[in-house]
């Protein structure tokens, strides 16, 4: 069983700072357009959350909604994406936002993207925490990037090790022991 390891990766603190710069990029894309986020369940509770609280203090109320995909196991992807919650929103005609939490081989943002667009969005951008870009399978890239991160596997800030962890403020690091 992997144990944590006592020093963040990425601090609280960090974290909200580059949400801050983040957003003011968003801010910069979105003016005046009516925008629905839609955060991918459940990694990215954690960071919708925040990530909506700094649009707030732009001046930018969206639409939130979430869609629920999986395909994880472990710390293995199985490859095979299930839609486990729909979003209760129309987006036809819409400009989407998708959030999530990392970005690893792709398959789920290239799931997600692909789904949305079926349902008619006007404009799809996504929005990921972190981006592991040696572990890419799918052709796909974020347009706005928090952290960019090294093949290590990352726990905290909504990420999950079998089910634990998603409620650090923090994201940390897992060690075997
Ligand atoms: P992808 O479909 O891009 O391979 O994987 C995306 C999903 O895999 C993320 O939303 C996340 O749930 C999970 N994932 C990928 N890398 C990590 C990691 O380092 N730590 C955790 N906890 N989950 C990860
Ligand atoms: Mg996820």
């Amino acid at each position: 069983m992997p144990i944590l390891r006592s020093e963040p990766l990425i601090t609280e603190l960090e974290i909200k700072v580059r949400l801050g710069q983040m957003v003011l990029d968003l801010a910069r894309d979105l003016r005046g357009k009516e925008l629905t986020v839609v955060g991918i369940l459940r990694g990215s509770f954690m960071f919708t959350a925040d990530l909506v609280r700094q649009l707030y203090i732009n001046d930018i109320h969206p639409l939130i909604d979430f869609i629920f995909v999986t395909s994880y196991d472990g710390t293995e992807s199985t490859g095979e994406m299930r839609l486990l919650k729909d979003m209760s929103l129309d987006v036809r005609g819409r400009y989407v936002l998708i959030v999530d939490d990392i970005l690893d081989t792709g398959r789920t943002l290239q799931f997600a993207k692909d789904y949305i667009s079926q349902r008619g969005a006007a404009q799809i951008n996504t929005c990921v925490l972190l981006d592991k870009p040696s572990r890419r399978i799918a052709d796909v890239q974020a347009d706005f990037v928090g952290f960019t991160i090294d093949d290590v596997f990352v726990v905290g800030y909504g990420l999950d090790f079998n089910g634990r962890y998603r409620d650090l403020p923090y994201l940390g690091v897992l060690k075997e022991e």
